[in-house]
C-alpha cells in the first residue's frame, strides 16, 4: 500500500442499518468481512425483551486472532508511513458519519445494552468529541526540542508508533470506550484488533464498519468477536501485538498483566472503582442530592465511576437519607427506548442475582435497607433484567458493600463527623478511580483534591462525567498508571524516540567536550 494513496476496507458486508431488525454479524480482518474459523456462532438479545434477538456473533478463537494480528501487522508497515495528519482525516471523516447517525447507532446501543436513549446518545456524543478531539492531535503529536550542550547539535524527541495494539472493551459504554482506544491507536500510526465485549459486540461493530467507510485502510482496524478466554486470551499473549490496551475489571486486568509479562508488552489498565461522593453540613443539599442521585442510578450503577458510596456529615445525615430514599423510590424503570423510562436493565439476569446476592449480603452484614432490595418484575419489567434502585443506610467502611464493586444500582451511605474522617472513609478502598465533594468552603474542598486517592475528583459535581480532554484513569487496584484521554492517551500508544543531530562535522562527546 501506497501511503499517499490511501485504500479504503471493504465496505461492510450487510447494508442493515444499526438499530433495524436481527442481522448476521462478522469479523473484520484485513479489510474482508469474514466469520469465524470455526463457523461458530453466538447471539446476542435486547436485556430489556430477551425474545428480541440483536444478531449473531462470530464466536471467534485462536486461528481468527492470529489472521487479524497477521492483517494488522501487515497494514502497519505502510499505515505507519501515512502522514498523521492524512491518518487524522479517517477519523475526522468518521466523526461525521457519527454525527450523521447519531440516533440510530443510539437507538441500536439502547437496545443491545438497556441503558436509556438520552444516555445512550451520550456514549455516541463521546465517541464524536473523542474523534474531533483525537484527529487535531493529528496535527500536533508533540515531542520535545530542546538545545544541545555541545555545539552545532539539535537534540529533539519524537513519538513513533507501537505496532500492533489489542483493544479488549467492556461493555457498558459500548462505543465511547472503544473510541477512546481506537482513534488515539490509529493516529498514532498503530494498527488495531478489537474484541468487544460479547453482551454489546454490536456498537463496537458499528464503529469499526464507520470507520472502514470513512477511508481506514485494509487491516488498519481489524475487529475479532468473541469470548474472553478465546479471544482475550490469545491476543494477550500473541508475541506480535506490542501493546494491550484494556478496561474492564481488576480482577481480569490483573490475570492480563501477568500474561502480558512474558513478551513485555506495554499494556495500558483502566479498571474497577467504589467510588464516593462527599456531602458536607454546609453543601447545597438540593445539589448534592441531584448529584448522588445521577451518579449511583446513571446507567443503572453500571459505571465505573459511578457513585457506590454516600459519605455524609452528621448534621446534614438524616434529611439527605430521607429525601433520597423517596426520590430513589420514585425513578422510572422500563425499556431505556420509552422516552418515560429513567432507569434501564442491568446487562443481563446473571448481573442482576449478582447485585441481588450483595444486597442479601448488606443485610446480613448490618445494613439498613431504606430503598429498593429487589428485582423489578411488575409488568412487562419481569421479562427483562431489571434491578430496583437500592439505598443502605448505617454502612460502616468495614461492610462487604462499602468494600466491593457492585455495579448496579446500590448506594452505601455512611456517616462521618468531620472532613478528615470522610477522607479517610473515602480513601479506605482498594480502588482509586473518582471521587467527589459537595461543600460551599474553598478550603475544605482544595484539601479534599490534596488528600483524595483517586484518578479523578469532582468538586460540586457528582462522580461521574468525564470529558475526553482530560486524562482518565485512577490509583491503587484502578489502573497501572496509564491514563486514556486527555493528552496522556498519546503517550500510551506511542514509544518515544530521541533524535541528536550533530552537523559540527566532528566527533563531539557529550560530557566530557566542556
Ligand atoms: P470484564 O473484566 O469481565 O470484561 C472486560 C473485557 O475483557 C470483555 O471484553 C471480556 O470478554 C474480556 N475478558 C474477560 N476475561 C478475559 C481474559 N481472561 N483475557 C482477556 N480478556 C478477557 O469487565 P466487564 O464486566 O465487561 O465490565 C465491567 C468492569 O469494567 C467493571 O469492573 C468496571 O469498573 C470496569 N470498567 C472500568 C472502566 C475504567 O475506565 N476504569 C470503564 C468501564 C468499565
Amino acid at each position: 500500500m501506497n501511503p499517499q494513496t490511501i485504500s479504503p476496507a471493504a465496505a461492510p458486508a450487510s447494508s442493515a442499518r444499526a438499530g433495524s431488525a436481527s442481522r448476521a454479524y462478522l469479523n473484520l480482518i484485513g479489510g474482508r468481512w469474514v466469520p469465524a474459523k470455526s463457523g461458530k456462532t453466538t447471539e446476542n438479545k435486547n436485556p430489556a425483551r430477551p425474545d428480541d434477538l440483536i444478531g449473531t456473533f462470530p464466536d471467534s478463537g485462536l486461528d481468527d486472532v492470529n489472521d487479524a494480528v497477521r492483517a494488522a501487522q501487515a497494514a502497519f508497515a505502510s499505515w505507519r508511513l501515512v502522514p498523521a495528519p492524512r491518518r487524522a482525516e479517517v477519523i475526522l471523516r468518521a466523526a461525521e458519519i457519527l454525527r450523521e447517525r447519531k440516533e440510530e447507532l443510539a437507538r441500536a446501543m439502547t437496545r443491545e445494552m438497556g441503558k436509556v436513549l438520552a444516555e445512550t446518545r451520550g456514549d455516541v456524543q463521546e465517541a464524536i468529541d473523542m474523534a474531533y478531539y483525537i484527529g487535531a492531535e493529528g496535527r500536533r503529536l508533540f515531542g520535545v526540542t530542546v538545545p544541545s550542550e555541545l555545539p552545532n547539535k539539535f537534540a529533539m524527541s519524537i513519538r513513533q508508533p507501537l505496532g500492533v495494539c489489542g483493544l479488549i472493551t467492556p461493555w457498558n459504554f459500548p462505543m465511547a470506550i472503544p473510541s477512546w482506544k481506537i482513534f488515539p491507536a490509529l493516529v498514532s500510526g498503530n494498527t488495531v484488533v478489537i474484541k468487544p465485549a460479547t453482551d454489546t459486540p454490536a456498537s463496537a461493530h458499528h464503529l469499526v464498519e464507520i470507520l472502514a467507510e470513512a477511508g481506514a485502510p485494509e487491516g488498519v482496524v481489524n475487529i475479532v468477536h468473541g469470548g474472553g478466554n478465546a479471544v482475550g486470551v490469545p491476543l494477550t499473549t500473541h508475541p506480535d501485538v506490542k501493546m494491550i490496551s484494556f478496561t474492564g475489571s481488576s480482577e481480569v486486568g490483573k490475570a492480563i498483566a501477568e500474561r502480558c509479562g512474558p513478551t513485555l508488552k506495554r499494556v495500558s489498565l483502566e479498571l474497577g472503582g467504589k467510588n464516593a461522593q462527599i456531602v458536607m453540613e454546609d453543601a447545597d443539599l438540593d445539589l448534592a442530592l441531584e448529584g448522588a442521585l445521577w451518579g449511583a442510578f446513571g446507567t443503572t450503577g453500571q459505571r465505573c465511576t459511578a457513585t457506590s458510596r454516600l459519605i455524609v456529615a452528621r448534621p446534614v445525615h438524616d434529611e439527605m437519607v430521607r429525601r433520597l430514599a423517596e426520590r430513589a423510590s420514585q425513578l422510572r424503570l422500563g425499556d431505556g427506548l420509552e422516552p418515560e423510562s429513567e432507569v434501564g436493565p442491568v446487562i443481563n439476569t446473571g448481573a442482576r442475582d449478582r447485585i441481588h446476592s450483595y444486597v442479601q449480603i448488606g443485610q446480613k452484614e448490618g445494613a439498613k435497607l431504606v430503598a429498593g432490595g429487589s428485582a423489578a418484575d411488575e409488568g412487562s419489567l419481569g421479562q427483562g433484567a431489571f434491578y430496583r434502585p437500592t439505598i443502605f443506610d448505617g454502612v460502616t467502611p468495614t461492610m462487604t458493600i462499602a468494600r466491593e464493586e457492585i455495579f448496579g444500582p446500590v448506594l452505601s451511605v455512611l456517616t462521618v463527623d468531620s472532613l478528615e474522617e470522610a477522607i479517610r472513609v473515602l480513601n479506605d478502598t482498594p480502588y482509586g478511580l473518582s471521587s467527589s465533594i459537595y461543600t460551599r468552603d474553598v478550603n475544605r474542598a482544595m484539601r479534599a483534591v490534596r488528600d483524595i486517592e483517586a484518578g479523578i475528583t469532582y468538586v460540586n459535581g457528582p462522580t461521574i462525567g468525564a470529558e475526553v480532554q482530560l486524562p482518565f484513569g485512577g490509583v491503587k487496584e484502578t489502573g497501572n498508571g496509564h491514563r486514556e484521554g486527555g493528552p496522556t492517551v498519546i503517550d500510551a500508544f506511542t514509544e518515544w524516540k530521541s533524535v541528536y543531530i550533530d552537523y559540527s562535522g566532528k566527533l563531539q562527546k557529550a560530557q566530557i567536550d566542556r
